[in-house]
């Protein structure tokens, strides 16, 4: 299950612009700066692949790179910047939700989650969404190495795992597959591979 090649293929600005090859995919998303393109980077093992714009809201862009030549990994723009305008924040919705129920290759939407911070309202609405719509989701706990607890009632990576898990169970009917991960100690990355191969090979 390693990468051993990955490559930009697009930016699509639409569902219908997207490549149309048929490959399986998984589409990466989570709120701007919960570690996205750490991740992806982690994930392939590279500095710099993720080439989205680290302008939050500015890039409406859904960005495939092709992975060992036979299936994507998919880069979707981060939610909730708050300094965006609200009409971005609308767009933003629209479009990312058209991908999500118009894109059949699509084998299941990644959330991630950080889990060094108590659930964010914007969170638990994106995953309740997810589930209502019934899109095989995976949850992507981020920034798992962050234990250092915070004076303000601040909770270890594992508590708030739970209470985001506790948050988001009605709107499930199987709760979704959860795996805890960390940009700075590859914590994860194997899992998420491996369990990327899983899915492919149903
Ligand atoms: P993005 O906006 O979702 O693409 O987030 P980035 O990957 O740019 O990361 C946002 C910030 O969180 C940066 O300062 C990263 O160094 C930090 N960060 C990302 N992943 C981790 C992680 O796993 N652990 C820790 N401690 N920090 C992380």
């Amino acid at each position: 299950v390693e990468v051993v090649n990955a490559e930009f293929v697009k930016s699509s600005v639409k569902t219908e612009d997207c490549p149309s090859d048929g490959a399986p995919e998984f589409a990466l998303v989570g709120r701007s700066n919960v570690g996205k393109s750490s991740l992806l980077n982690s994930l392939v093992r590279r500095k710099k692949l993720a080439l989205t714009s680290k302008k939050p809201g500015k890039t409406q862009c859904i960005n495939h790179f092709r992975i060992n030549e036979s299936w994507y990994l998919v880069d979707l723009p981060g939610y909730g910047y708050a300094a965006a305008p609200h009409e971005v924040r609308t767009d933003w919705a629209k479009f990312t939700k058209d991908y999500f129920i118009n894109r059949p290759t699509l084998v299941s939407v990644f959330l991630l989650i950080d889990a060094s911070i108590p659930a964010k309202k914007i969170d638990l609405e994106y995953a309740s969404w997810l589930g209502q719509n019934q899109i095989p989701m995976t949850l992507v706990f981020t920034k798992c190495d962050k234990r250092k607890k915070k004076k303000n009632g601040g909770k270890r990576p594992e508590e708030n795992v739970q209470d985001f898990q506790e948050l988001i169970r009605d709107f499930f009917e199987t709760a979704p597959p959860w795996i805890m991960t960390s940009s700075v100690t590859n914590q994860g990355r194997d899992e998420i591979l491996l369990h990327m191969s899983q899915l492919r090979n149903y």
